[in-house]
């Protein structure tokens, strides 16, 4: 093994190994920390996807470093910690307090943290992270139901997490190329600094953080960092570039969408469904609270829909319905009520004959996956950028495209639906 990953979330794992999978890298994917003994021989890369973005900061540490622990003994060169291209966290963390366990477990002096993902127009500047054309701060993550992000200056959002002293290398040294920015690290270490967000603007930028990354113990960020790591390997003979997956030979069986990301991108993307005549199913928190909209309610209704057609399953909801349901059932609470029905109904999806499966949303893809217990996943070709269609291996097998709440253009269900069909 040449890189061991850690994602604090399943869609974001994917999202990277798709990247790895693309720029090379035999690359598998699983869903715990891999016990000892576990089959991983023959891959370049191994994703560990955890669900630790929103969880108990001591358990995101835990997890993480017993992650980073199976990586290690594996044969990993060096670890990779993914989190969101927009950042996904809060004060308490979880960003800060893992990368500063991982790096006190590997001895690291720096560690590089950059979420830029430019085709998906994440781009950082002088620290600040922009989404689109607009800060962070001012994108529609301002509203994200568990981590609203309200400060685009990403030095100060992870100084805040951290004890340990946070530095930028500015776009002036980036822009110079992989040289400058291996100085830059240098510098900043003379500086006493352990962290230093790094801009990028394009992926050329990224190619060459990438490559001043090379020995690096320690690089955190979002899968964008990728671009220039297995170039590093195949440059020191450690492995050659094996070309992506075209296709994917999918189980037969019927398709099911479900929806439980509220992000602007996925309630684009539910429309679109509902305009293109998908029968859906609008999950109401209050309903599941209330025990009216039973996981089996949902599921008959969607068995019953002609077989044809994918069905469609959402909770996706605007910030103001999501306000008023955190209002009265708290965030956490009202986060996993959902989560859980959305994995149930699923289940029985599944149970009853369904095969393939969109799902949209992050939190909602950890819990949906988790429920079916699935283990692994192989990487199949890209759906939209930072989406690829998987293969669950073991088990049933289930063609999975699990999309990151933000990611996806418009016609992203139809089209991942299409790619299939
Ligand atoms: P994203 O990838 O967009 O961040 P996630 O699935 O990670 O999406 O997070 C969305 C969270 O919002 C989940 O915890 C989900 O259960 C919760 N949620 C979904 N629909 C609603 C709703 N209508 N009201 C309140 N919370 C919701």
């Amino acid at each position: 093994l040449l890189l061991g990953c850690i994602a604090d979330d399943l869609t974001g794992a994917t999202d990277l190994a798709l990247m790895l999978t693309r720029a090379g890298m035999r690359t598998v994917q699983v869903m715990q920390v891999p016990e000892a003994g576990s089959q991983l021989d023959g891959f370049d890369a191994v994703v560990v996807a955890l669900k630790t973005r929103t969880c108990p900061v001591e358990e995101a540490v835990d997890l993480s470093l017993r992650s980073a622990e199976a990586l290690l003994a594996l044969g990993a060169k060096q670890i990779f910690f993914k989190y969101c291209s927009t950042f996904d966290s809060t004060d308490k963390g979880n960003i800060g307090p893992v990368a500063e366990a991982l790096m006190d477990r590997l001895g690291a002096d720096l560690a590089l943290a950059c979420p830029a993902f430019p085709t998906n127009k994440r781009t950082v500047y002088m620290g600040n992270l922009f989404v689109g054309d607009l800060p962070l701060a001012e994108s529609p993550m301002k509203d994200h139901p568990l981590t609203p992000m309200r400060d685009s200056n990403l030095v100060r959002v992870l100084q805040r997490q951290t004890k340990l002293k946070v530095g930028l290398v500015p776009f002036s040294e980036v822009d110079k190329g992989a040289a400058a920015i291996t100085a830059a690290f240098e510098a900043a270490k003379a500086r006493g600094e352990r962290f230093v967000i790094v801009d990028a603007i394009t992926d050329k930028h990224l190619v060459d953080m990438g490559t001043a990354a090379d020995g690096m113990r320690l690089i955190t960020g979002g899968s964008g960092v990728a671009l220039g790591l297995p170039a590093n390997f195949i440059r020191a003979k450690l492995m050659r570039a094996t070309a992506a997956p075209a296709k994917l030979a999918a189980p037969k069986g019927r398709t099911a969408i479900i929806s439980g990301s509220c992000s602007e991108a996925t309630r684009g993307q539910v429309k679109r469904a509902i305009d293109a005549g998908v029968p859906v199913f609008q999950i109401d928190p209050f309903a599941i609270d209330r025990g009216s909209d039973s996981s089996r309610k949902i599921a008959d209704w969607a068995i019953a829909q002609p077989a044809g057609k994918p069905v469609l399953v959402y909770s996706s909801a605007d910030p103001e319905s999501v306000r008023a349901v955190q209002a009265k059932l708290g965030r956490e609470i009202a986060g996993s009520l959902v989560e859980r029905e959305l994995a149930d109904v699923t289940e029985k999806l599944v149970a009853a004959g369904f095969s393939r499966l969109i799902v949209a949303g992050g939190e909602t893809s950890g819990a949906v996956v988790n429920g079916l217990g699935v283990l692994a996943l192989e990487i199949g070709p890209e759906i939209d950028p930072g989406v690829p269609w998987t293969r669950s291996i073991g088990g049933t097998s289930l063609a999975l495209a699990l999309k990151s709440g933000n990611f996806g253009a418009p016609d992203f269900f139809l089209k991942a639906w299409d790619r299939l069909a």
